[in-house]
C-alpha cells in the first residue's frame, strides 16, 4: 500500500534507537539508569486521581463538548488569571488531548504553504515536523551556549522575511532549560510587535523554574499582543500527568473556534475522565507542584555541578524545565574512538558501555550535544553521573 506524500515529510526520531535499546536492556533485567525521560518521575498527586475516580463513578463516561467541559474551561480560565494575570472567556479557550495536540491543531489552523515559522534552536523535536505537516516551513534560528541558548532580538529580526508568520517561544525550553527573564523578553516582544508576527507561547514548563528565577509572560509585557498570541499549556509536566493527555490553548475566539472544528473531526473531545482530573489539578491546591519544583531545583544544581566537574564538558546553567543540554564535542571524533562522531553516537556508547540512557542532540538541532533529563531521583542521578564520568574518561 502506498503511503501519502504527507507522511513522507516527517522522519522517524533518531532518539528511537536509544529508547529501543533502553527498553530491551530493561526487559533483560539490566540495571539501567534512565536520563531519557521527558516526564516527571513523580506520580500524579492523589487528589487528582481521586477526582478522576469519582467522576467515573458519577457517570462522567460519555462524550463531552468538543472543546472541553464547562468545568474544565472554567478551571483553565481561573488558572490563566491566577498564574499569568491573563483574562480569557470560554469562547477563547480549548482543551485538547495534550499540549502536543493543542500545538498540532494551532499549526493546522494558522499555517500553510508559503508560511515561515521561526523556531529558536535548540528546539523541541516535534515543532518542525508538526509545521511541515501543516505545509509550512520551519525557520530554525540558532542560539549559542554563551547566550544561555537564548535568542537575541537581533538574531530574531535578521531571520524575519516577508513570509514569516509566527515565532514559537518555549520558555523554559526543552531541551536546554533556558528561560527568558522579563528584560530578555522585552526586546524580543518589541521585534515581534513591529513585524506583526503571531506568537505561539509554549508554556508547558512554565512552573518549573529555579534559583529565584521570576517568570514573565509575553502578554504581561505587551497585553495588546493578545490578539496575535496563542498560549499553549498542559497539565502533563506541571502535575505529573503525562499519561492523562490534557492540554489547552487560549487565544482569539476565531482561532479557538477553528481549532475546535478540527478537533471535532479528529478526536471529538479529550477523555471525559482525564478532563475531570485536570479540573482538580488546575483548580485544586497547588502544594504538590511546589514540592516537585523544589525537588527539580535541587537536582538541577546537582547535575550541573557534576557535569562541569567532567573535563571539557560545557553545560550552561538551566533556569527551568528538567533538562540539561551539555556540549560533548570534546569527546567526539577522538583518536581511538573515531566512530563517536555525534552526540547520538555518544548516547549509543553510553547506553552500551555504562547502561545510562541519554538522548543525542541531533533531533534538537545540535548533533554535538546530548540531553540529560533529571526527572529521576538524586540517587539515580548520582549513580548515572558516576557512570557517565567513568565512561567519558575512557574515550
Ligand atoms: N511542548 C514541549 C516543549 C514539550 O517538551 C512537550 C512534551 O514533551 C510538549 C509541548 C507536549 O506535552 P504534552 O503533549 O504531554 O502536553
Amino acid at each position: 500500500m502506498k503511503l501519502s506524500s504527507r507522511v513522507s515529510l516527517i522522519k522517524p526520531s533518531a532518539t528511537m534507537a536509544v529508547a529501543e535499546r533502553a527498553s530491551a536492556l530493561r526487559a533483560q533485567g539490566t540495571d539501567l539508569v534512565d536520563f531519557g525521560a521527558g516526564e516527571p518521575d513523580f506520580d500524579t498527586p492523589e487528589p487528582i486521581k481521586n477526582a478522576a475516580a469519582e467522576a467515573m463513578r458519577n457517570g462522567a463516561t460519555k462524550y463531552t463538548p468538543v472543546g472541553g467541559t464547562d468545568a474544565l474551561k472554567t478551571a483553565i480560565i481561573t488558572k490563566l488569571q491566577r498564574d499569568n494575570g491573563l483574562t480569557y472567556d470560554k469562547r477563547e479557550v480549548l482543551a485538547s488531548c495534550g499540549g502536543k495536540h493543542s500545538l498540532f491543531l494551532a499549526f493546522q489552523a494558522l499555517f500553510g504553504p508559503g508560511d515561515e515559522v521561526i523556531i529558536p534552536a535548540p528546539f523541541w523535536v516535534s515543532y518542525p515536523d508538526m509545521l511541515m505537516l501543516a505545509g509550512a516551513e520551519p525557520r530554525l534560528v540558532r542560539t549559542t551556549a554563551e547566550s544561555g541558548f537564548k535568542l537575541s532580538p537581533q538574531a530574531l529580526e535578521a531571520a524575519i522575511t516577508p513570509h514569516t508568520k509566527a515565532v514559537i517561544l518555549n520558555s523554559p525550553s526543552n531541551p536546554t532549560g533556558a528561560a527568558y527573564s522579563a528584560d530578555e523578553l522585552q526586546p524580543m516582544v518589541d521585534v515581534i510587535a513591529r513585524h506583526d508576527l503571531i506568537i505561539i507561547s509554549d508554556d508547558v514548563y512554565e512552573m518549573m523554574v529555579y534559583g529565584g528565577f521570576r517568570r514573565t509572560h509575553v502578554l504581561q509585557l505587551r497585553p495588546e499582543l493578545r490578539e496575535r498570541t496563542l498560549v499553549v499549556n498542559s497539565v502533563s509536566k506541571t502535575y505529573a500527568m503525562t499519561g492523562w493527555r490534557i492540554g489547552y490553548t487560549a487565544g482569539p475566539a476565531h482561532v479557538i473556534k477553528a481549532m475546535a472544528m478540527l478537533q471535532g473531526q479528529m478526536t471529538s473531545n479529550p477523555s471525559s475522565v482525564a478532563q475531570a482530573a485536570a479540573v482538580q489539578a488546575l483548580a485544586g491546591p497547588q502544594d504538590a507542584v511546589t514540592h516537585m519544583v523544589r525537588e527539580f531545583g535541587r537536582r538541577a544544581e546537582f547535575v550541573v555541578e557534576r557535569l562541569r566537574a567532567i573535563p571539557d564538558i560545557v553545560c550552561p546553567t538551566p533556569q527551568g524545565a528538567f533538562y540539561v543540554f551539555p556540549n560533548v564535542a570534546a569527546y567526539l571524533s577522538r583518536k581511538g574512538a573515531a566512530s563517536l562522531k555525534t552526540g547520538d553516537d555518544l548516547a549509543a556508547y553510553l547506553i552500551d558501555a555504562s547502561h545510562v540512557a541519554v538522548v543525542g542532540g541531533s533531533d534538537f538541532g545540535y548533533p554535538d550535544h546530548i540531553r540529560i533529563s533529571y526527572a529521576t531521583s538524586l540517587q539515580n542521578l548520582e549513580r548515572g553521573l558516576d557512570r557517565i564520568d567513568t565512561a567519558l574518561r575512557k574515550i
